[in-house]
């Protein structure tokens, strides 16, 4: 049986405790097969230890000395240090590295035992340890940056996922706004007509550093579907985010509704050039030009049923907030009239924001619903 040595000297630690000398012992044998341990005084005969484990030769004579004659590591091990000067013992393995197996595969006979030259149960014999697979390495945790988001630059639309992790919805939605809408691919069909129920309301005009936006108070809201969403506040993008067969409008009022159940419902209200627009010239003559602040509308100044068109026909989808965090689950009303807004009001609007629009997002197959002939009461 060939055998390799390998020493330690345990001279290093004034009082090796044992525990330590079965790690280090431990820490060889991962390196080679069945091992071998003797746990010895030094003696003369001995080669002079070698620090590293590297490649010494096999020793030709045996130890000088074998503590006891038990063969298990533990009580050779408990054995040496019992006796005579622990600081002054030194370890020697023995390392089998041609018996891969260790003897110990199914059915083998246990290896001979170079101690005793008697074939011995494991205790002596460790098996080769497979090494762990390494770790897969974590993902670098994204850096967000700390900039407002805006609609240009490094806060932008196609960064906005990477400016908060609240914000994450920005890129890994599916069912994400504005849309390209087409009427080759909508669904046609009778729908319900919208219910307004809109009332002579105050409010507070706010330029919000996105846009200028217009926070209601008063009874005013929308029943679809079953459900009454409650207004709470209108704004308006510059150009419109929405784009209704590749036309893309000046400008659009977006009306934000709430459900009690916290459901969000925007009506939208295209924009094109033409005469000026009544209820937008109320707002814009209370128009707050510096960022955060706030003007407070007379009582019941603001009529929102003013801005809307006679033909109410919509369409529909899901879809999220143009804004971030852009929550999904947001129904969209899209009125396919268009009102009114003057060029001068457009321009004034333009001069504080220029660009406040969302790119158009991906549809990914969602249904968009032209909703045809319609009238309240559902009647065509
Ligand atoms: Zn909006």
């Amino acid at each position: 049986m060939k055998t390799k040595s390998r020493t330690l000297p345990m001279t290093t630690s004034p009082r090796l405790p044992l525990p330590t000398a079965r790690l280090a012992l431990l820490a060889l044998l991962l390196a080679g097969g069945v091992a071998t341990v003797r746990a010895a005084d030094p003696a003369p005969a001995t080669p002079a230890p070698t620090p590293e484990p590297a490649a010494a030769p096999a020793p030709a004579t045996p130890p000088a000395r074998v503590e006891g004659t038990r063969i298990d590591i533990e009580s050779q091990l408990r054995d040496a240090m019992n006796s005579g000067d622990p600081t002054k013992k030194k370890l020697n393995l023995l390392i089998d590295r041609k018996s891969a197996a260790g003897g110990l595969s199914p059915g083998s006979p246990p290896p001979l035992n170079p101690v005793d030259h008697l074939q011995r149960e494991p205790g002596l014999v460790i098996r080769q340890q497979r090494s762990a697979p390494a770790p897969a390495p974590k993902p670098a945790a994204p850096v967000y940056k700390n900039i407002p988001w805006s609609y240009e630059g490094e806060g932008g639309p196609g960064r906005w996922a990477q400016l908060k992790p609240e914000f994450s919805t920005c890129a890994s939605g599916q069912r994400q706004s504005p849309i390209a809408i087409d009427d080759a691919d909508t669904l046609k069909g009778p729908a319900e007509a919208i219910a307004f129920n809109y009332a002579p309301s105050s409010g507070t005009v706010v330029n919000n550093g996105h846009t200028i936006e217009v926070q209601l108070s008063g009874e005013n809201s929308l029943t679809v579907r079953g459900q009454t969403y409650r207004l709470q506040q209108f704004h308006f993008h510059h150009p419109a985010e929405e784009r209704i067969n590749s036309r893309v409008y000046p400008m659009v009022a977006h009306f934000v509704h709430r459900s009690d159940a916290g459901q969000l419902a925007v009506l939208a209200v295209l924009l094109e050039e033409g005469p000026p627009n009544p209820l937008i010239q109320k707002v814009w003559t209370h128009m707050p030009l510096d960022v955060k602040d706030h003007v407070p509308l007379p009582a019941d100044l603001i009529h929102v049923g003013e801005i809307l068109p006679r033909d109410q026909r919509y369409y529909q989808y899901m879809g999220s907030l143009t804004t971030p965090p852009c929550t999904e689950g947001v129904l969209w009303l899209i009125l396919k009239q268009p009102a009114s807004i003057s060029a001068e009001q457009l321009r004034l609007f333009g001069q504080l924001y220029p660009n406040n629009a969302r790119p158009v997002q991906s549809l990914n197959g969602r249904p968009v619903r032209d909703a045809l002939l319609i009238a309240p009461g559902g009647r065509p």
